[in-house]
């Protein structure tokens, strides 16, 4: 399968899932998982029409997007990797939108350095769902008080709740729960879903999917000297 068939066989799929919980395709976003894939890839995803990526390191998105932009000015990036403050500054300049905001030191970073850049991210809440001690973001707890500290005192625009549900469980109960933060904290968008579970993602809600092996194929191995 090339990536043109495979954009349309996710694209028929999204379609599928929406008529199915009657929600209009276009309250739903997708991101092209584009990490580790070659420049080349991305632009046969771009010659396809899909104009939204993800990617989930600063330095390997700053090597790859900026030649893409001149050719592509509707193009966007979004960063779905976790952010070491120290590139903040770099993320800021490079992406469109930031789905991995899970401390309070980060966000505060990001306020700082968007206010110095005259730039306005986009900001997902990283919501550690399954409650897993290995994973990053905040507890679902904590997410009303983050949400508010991001808009009132960090001054980052909020734009939803991002999860990654934990592996080999029914992801289902946790996208709902998800849905629920949301409405309740009072966002609009949810970034959740991947090449597995986008569809289940959809049901529930869902406004950014992020499907990377559907699209692009298997991934080799990213090399471990680079990091976020
Ligand atoms: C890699 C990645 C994805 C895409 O995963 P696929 O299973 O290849 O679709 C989605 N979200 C995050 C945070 C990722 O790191």
């Amino acid at each position: 399968m090339t990536i043109f068939e495979n954009l349309a066989a996710v694209r028929a799929e999204i379609a599928r899932a929406a008529a199915t919980a009657q929600r209009s395709v276009n309250s739903i976003t997708l991101l092209a998982v584009s990490k580790t894939q070659p420049v080349k890839a991305i632009e046969q995803a771009l010659a396809a029409g899909q104009r939204v990526f993800g990617e989930n390191r600063v330095q390997e998105a700053a090597r790859k997007f900026p030649a893409l932009r001149q050719k592509y000015p509707d193009l966007a990036v979004h960063l779905i990797g976790p952010l070491q403050t120290n590139k903040v500054k770099q993320a800021v300049a490079v992406f469109d939108a930031i789905h991995s905001v899970d401390r309070p030191k980060l966000a505060d970073a990001l306020g700082h350095e968007m206010r110095a850049q005259n730039r306005r991210l986009p900001c997902f809440i990283e919501v550690n769902i399954g409650q897993e001690p290995q994973k990053a973001g905040i507890s679902p707890h904590d997410v009303d008080a983050f949400v508010l500290a991001c808009r009132e005192r960090f001054g980052i625009p909020v734009a939803g709740l991002m999860c990654i549900p934990p592996a080999n469980a029914d992801p289902l109960p946790y996208f709902k729960q998800m849905a629920a933060l949301a409405k309740r904290c009072g966002v609009s968008c949810l970034s959740m879903g991947m090449s597995s579970d986008y569809a289940v993602a959809i049901a529930a809600g869902a406004s950014h999917i992020r499907v990377g092996t559907a699209i692009f194929g298997e991934r080799s191995k990213p090399s471990s000297a680079e990091t976020s």
